[in-house]
C-alpha cells in the first residue's frame, strides 16, 4: 500500500538509494480528524503543515515537479489523488440542502438529509494545434506561468461537442478558420481537476488576430525557430514533439 500525501499542491516523496518513491508506510501521524480516501487500495489524505524531515528521509514535492521524480504510474497515480482530496475537500456540505455529505462509496457521497448522491467532476478543456504548411500557431496565454509560448485551449462549455469547442476557441483566440480537426489524445490534468483533450488540425483561413484578454503574444513557428515550449509533462508538448517528427527530414 502506498501513502500519497498531499501539503496544497505539494506531495511528500521518499528519498531512496536511487531516487524517490511514495512512501509505503504513514510518513506522519495522522490527525484524528484527517479524512483518509481509499484510492485503488492505496491511501490519500492531507496534512495541515509540510513534513520537516531531520534525517531527509522525506521531501516535499510540488505535483508538477513530481512528474519528473516518480514513474509515471505513480505520477499520474498522485494526480488522481489530488483530484479526489480536491473533491473531498470541496463537497463537505450539500449543494441541494446545505446537510453534510457523508462518503457512500470510494467516489461518491451522499448526503445525510435528503439523499442526494455525488460523484467528482471533471473540468473538460481542448486544446489543438494548428499547422500552416511548415509552421504551427503558437501562443503565450496571460495565465501561463513563465514565458513559455504553447497551443490554444479553453474550457468546453455547457451543451458543447468537443469538436464545437475547438473551432470556437480558436475563433475567439485568433481569429482563424480551421480545417482537417483531428483527435490526437487526451490526459488528466489534475490542477485542480482537468481533462485534456487534444487535437490537431490545419489552418484553413482568415487573419491572426489575437484576443488581447487572454493571449499576450502569439504567431507562427518553423521548426527552426521555436520560442520555449511547455514541459515534457504536458499534452501541449506531446503535441509539438508530434508535429516536430512531422517536420523531421525523412
Ligand atoms: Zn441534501
Amino acid at each position: 500500500m502506498k501513502y500519497f500525501v498531499f501539503c496544497q499542491s505539494d506531495i511528500v516523496l521518499e528519498h531512496t538509494s536511487d531516487g524517490y518513491q511514495i512512501p509505503i508506510e504513514p510518513p506522519v501521524a495522522l490527525k484524528p480528524w484527517t479524512t483518509v480516501m481509499n484510492v485503488d487500495g492505496d491511501r490519500a489524505y492531507r496534512i495541515d503543515q509540510p513534513i520537516d524531515s531531520p534525517d531527509s528521509r522525506y521531501e516535499m514535492c510540488p505535483l508538477r515537479q513530481s512528474y519528473y521524480k516518480l514513474s509515471h504510474d505513480d505520477y499520474l497515480r498522485a494526480g488522481k489523488c489530488q483530484e479526489l482530496l480536491y473533491w473531498d475537500q470541496n463537497t463537505k456540505f450539500c449543494g441541494v440542502c446545505g446537510g453534510p455529505m457523508r462518503f457512500d462509496t470510494d467516489i461518491s457521497k451522499k448526503c445525510e438529509h435528503c439523499g442526494k448522491e455525488i460523484w467528482p467532476q471533471l473540468a473538460i478543456a481542448i486544446i489543438v494545434l494548428i499547422r500552416k504548411g511548415h509552421e504551427v500557431l503558437l501562443v503565450h496565454a496571460k495565465n501561463f506561468r513563465s514565458d513559455f509560448y504553447g497551443l490554444v485551449a479553453g474550457f468546453v462549455e455547457t451543451g458543447e461537442t468537443l469538436e464545437e469547442a475547438v473551432r470556437r476557441e480558436v475563433m475567439e483566440e485568433t481569429g482563424l478558420h480551421i480545417t482537417n480537426l483531428r483527435y490526437f489524445g487526451s490526459q488528466p490534468w489534475p490542477y485542480p481537476c482537468g481533462l485534456m483533450v487534444g487535437f490537431t488540425a490545419d489552418y484553413d483561413s482568415g487573419r491572426l488576430h489575437l484576443q488581447r484578454s487572454e493571449l499576450s503574444k502569439g504567431a507562427w513557428f518553423d521548426k527552426d525557430h521555436l520560442p520555449h515550449i511547455p514541459e515534457k509533462l504536458s499534452i501541449a508538448r506531446q503535441l509539438i514533439d508530434y508535429w516536430l517528427e512531422e517536420e523531421a527530414p525523412r
